[in-house]
């Protein structure tokens, strides 16, 4: 037996027999062409299978994981009648008299390239979707097979997997993933984590594994190759228990969540989009706390209108039936950008022109927005909360512009409630001065992963920092207890949103410290409850 250490893409352990999987070697030699119209036929007819081809994945995806997963496959759609990509391939043939294969393999490298050169992290990730499409593509071109049919359930090894891997995969056969590359953020860690499948990067899996027995344990990051029969018996048992803490966890899914002293907290949720919402309410929360609005822009190629806004905010609304739904305003910008934005290239983006400093300066964006909050506010139980706030003028002026457009709202007999107002409390300044910020508000939302950021002045994208970066920090404590004692005095409730939210380790000190609510991601809301309830 050969223990592996690696990272952990997605939690849990399961044992079975290694499948490894080799990538296609898709090498294409530089080769000329004299007949380009053939070739020209030969790519559109290649193109248009792996189009039909994406489109059968990603119904597949959406029916059997969801929306979110499938969205993938519907980017790859999107790159694949990309005009830019269609134009180089088409000119490489007609105009160099490539074959369509180089032609496919130049544009490949071309865009890879320029995907890679991009400052902005989402974009780099684009690069792997450029190798994905192109591949497809020559799939084809080559009549290759692209999966090989699995015949018994496999816990599968590879060098790298692409979603779009992943994907022709019959799911039911793949215990869980290994893999020599990745990040713990890539589509595919995603998607691993969203099928509840376990799975280990950075381990350097080899070909000669294949057939042998493996252990693989998400959840303590390691392999364990060619396992002793103690070592099987050890596993067994832990995944009796992890299945057995599961069903527990759901059995408590109805309870209350009150501390064993008798106080309670109100349990929520973060999301992004509708689908989290519907997740949050299947993993027992009480309501969304954070309400990453900012996704929708993300998600979009344009400046989201009121009407798409309204909609997506009066189904969640409607979804949670009179549970709360915390509308944080536009957060865009540092490692949130979007194109159409046009925001300026900034040495310190982090502390730099985003969130409610682009709100009160575009006027007309934020207007929009909050008309459509307001609007949704007739259909369920909605609060609004304005991100990175550092002063009372800028809360003042939020407010102000948020009563305006109310009462405009009103002129025109179109129906809305007065909503509760929050803010979040992501920089020292905002808590150093929470006492008076609190007279304005009626509750804070403490955003600890800039608060973090901002209080030791670590970057929290940056992985080198990582041995620096104490989540636990007295400074941050500190000011975490500054800010419920300031806003508890004026009346206001005080929560977390951020990551810190779902640290177990904390629970006990956050509701000694008063804590009102905790909104942690829906696949923390039961493990949070459970030490609520339990201490
Ligand atoms: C935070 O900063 O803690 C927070 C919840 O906001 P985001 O992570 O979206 O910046
Ligand atoms: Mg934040």
């Amino acid at each position: 037996m050969k223990v592996y250490k690696g990272k952990t893409a997605s939690a849990g352990i399961v044992t079975g027999k290694v499948f490894f999987w080799e990538k296609q070697n898709f090498e294409i030699e530089e080769t000329k062409t004299e007949n380009p119209e053939q070739e020209l036929e030969r790519f559109r007819k290649a193109r248009e299978c792996a189009l039909k081809q994406l489109e059968e994945i990603y119904q597949k995806t959406r029916k059997s994981a969801g929306e979110k997963e499938a969205e993938i496959f519907s980017v790859h759609m999107l790159l694949l009648n990309d005009e830019d990509y269609m134009q180089m391939i088409e000119s490489s043939i007609t105009e160099q008299k490539n074959t369509a294969e180089y032609a496919v393999a130049l544009a490949e490298e071309h865009f890879m390239e320029m995907f890679r050169q991009m400052d902005n992290d989402y974009m780099k990730e684009r690069a792997d979707d450029i190798r994905d499409i192109s591949e497809r593509v020559l799939s084809h071109l080559l009549s290759r097979q692209q999966m090989t049919e699995l015949e018994e359930p496999v816990i599968l090894a590879a060098e790298e997997l692409t979603p779009g891997d992943t994907v022709l995969f019959d799911r039911s056969k793949i215990l869980g993933f290994v893999t020599r590359k990745g990040s713990e953020n890539s589509h595919t860690a995603i998607l691993a984590r969203s099928m509840n499948i376990p799975a280990v990067i950075q381990v350097q899996a080899e070909k000669d594994w294949d057939g042998r027995w493996m252990i693989l344990d998400g959840t303590e990051s390691c392999i364990i190759l060619d396992p002793a029969e103690t070592e099987l018996k050890e596993a067994e048992k832990k995944i009796r228990q992890e299945k057995e803490r599961e069903a527990y966890l759901v059995s408590l899914k109805d309870r209350e969540s009150i501390t064993l002293e008798g106080r309670k907290i109100r349990l929520y949720a973060n999301a992004g989009n509708v689908e989290e919402v519907r997740d949050a309410l299947t993993n027992g929360a009480e309501g969304i706390g954070l309400f990453r609005s900012e996704f929708i822009y993300l998600n979009a190629s344009d400046y989201p209108t009121e009407e798409e806004q309204y909609k997506i905010y009066r189904t969640a609304a409607e979804i949670l039936d009179g549970k709360l739904l915390v509308i944080r305003t536009l957060d865009i910008g540092a490692d949130k950008k979007v194109s159409y934005f046009d925001l300026p290239e900034e040495e310190n983006p982090a502390l730099g022109y985003r969130a409610i400093r682009i709100c009160l300066a575009r006027q007309e964006l934020f207007r929009t927005q909050l008309r459509a909050i307001l609007r949704a506010s007739a259909y369920g139980n909605i609060a609004v909360m304005f991100p990175m706030i550092i002063s009372v003028k800028e809360v003042e002026e939020a407010k102000k512009i948020l009563n305006e457009v109310k009462s405009e709202l009103r002129d025109q007999k179109i129906p809305c409630q007065d909503i509760e107002i929050g803010i979040m409390i992501e920089t020292p300044a905002a808590a150093l001065i929470s006492d008076e910020l609190a007279e304005l508000v009626d509750f804070f939302s403490l955003g600890t992963n800039d608060l973090t950021q901002y209080t030791l002045a670590i970057d929290r994208q940056n992985q080198q920092l990582d041995t620096f970066y104490d989540a636990h920090h007295k400074a941050v404590l500190k000011l975490i207890q500054m800010v419920i004692e300031n806003g508890h005095k004026k009346g206001c409730w005080v929560g977390i949103c951020g990551e810190l939210g779902a640290d177990t380790t904390l629970t006990g000190w956050f509701t000694e410290q008063g804590i009102d609510e905790l909104s942690v991601c829906p696949a923390s809301v039961l493990k949070v409850k459970d030490k609520i309830i339990h201490g």
